[in-house]
Order: C-alpha cells, then sequence, then structure tokens
C-alpha cells in the first residue's frame, strides 16, 4: 500500500519528529497554517476517522492521552484546536487518519 504517513512513520521520507511512542507519531506539518501546526497520526493504517472502529479504538485512545503533552511540548500553553479531515467533503488529502494539532495564536472562531 502506497501511504505517504506510513512512509513517514518508518522513516522513508523526513520528517519533523515532535512526539513518538508506541502507538503514535507526532510531526509538524509540511505547511503550516498557523504558528504552531502539528499532525499526530497512529502508527497503525487508519484511512480516517470514519474507519474508527472497536478494533482499532485502542490506539486513537492512545493518540488522545498523547496529544496533552504533545501540545506541552510545544508550547501550546494557552489552548489550541485539534482538527480531523475526514473525506472528500472533508479536505482529507492524506488518506491515513491525522489529528492536527493547530496553535501558537488566537484562531478563527470560523470552523468551516
Ligand atoms: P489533510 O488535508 O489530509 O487533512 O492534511 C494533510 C496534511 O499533511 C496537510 O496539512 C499537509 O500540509 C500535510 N503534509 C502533506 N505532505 C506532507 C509531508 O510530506 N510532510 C509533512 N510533514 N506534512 C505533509
Ligand atoms: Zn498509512
Amino acid at each position: 500500500m502506497d501511504c505517504l504517513f506510513c512512509a513517514i512513520i518508518k522513516g522513508e521520507i523526513p520528517s519533523t519528529k515532535v512526539y513518538e511512542d508506541e502507538y503514535c507519531y507526532a510531526f509538524l506539518d509540511i505547511n503550516p497554517q498557523a504558528p504552531v501546526h502539528c499532525l499526530v497520526v497512529p502508527k497503525e493504517h487508519i484511512a480516517s476517522a470514519d474507519a474508527i472502529s472497536c478494533d482499532n479504538a485502542e490506539a486513537v485512545a492512545k493518540i488522545f492521552t498523547a496529544i496533552p503533552k504533545i501540545a506541552a511540548k510545544l508550547g501550546l500553553t494557552n489552548g489550541y484546536r485539534i482538527v480531523s479531515n475526514i473525506g472528500d467533503d472533508g479536505c482529507q488529502s492524506v488518506k491515513h487518519l491525522h489529528f492536527h494539532i493547530l496553535g501558537g495564536k488566537k484562531l478563527s472562531e470560523n470552523m468551516a
């Protein structure tokens, strides 16, 4: 399977690592849309948040326990936003589940 984020996790494509554990890998977005823009991905290939099920829920739950540590590492002491785009209408460009962590400024109230 040809997946960009699987290749990044394996180190086949370079990335700026922020955090890694048994379940997830976090790295800076190549095209930041905020002063701080980090992506968190499960090491297991899951196509999107629409493919979360009881079979892979543990990996997703572990990501959410890692996010506060990642945010602290990124210096996001005043809040941040977590976004996950899904499918065409959600403008998902990489078909491996990822959570955008956006922050470092007061973000727009407009989310759509
Ligand atoms: P999506 O549009 O699927 O929600 O988010 C994909 C994100 O991956 C985009 O924000 C894009 O900038 C980022 N991205 C795409 N290719 C690369 C890459 O090769 N390296 C890194 N670090 N980020 C990437
Ligand atoms: Zn993948």
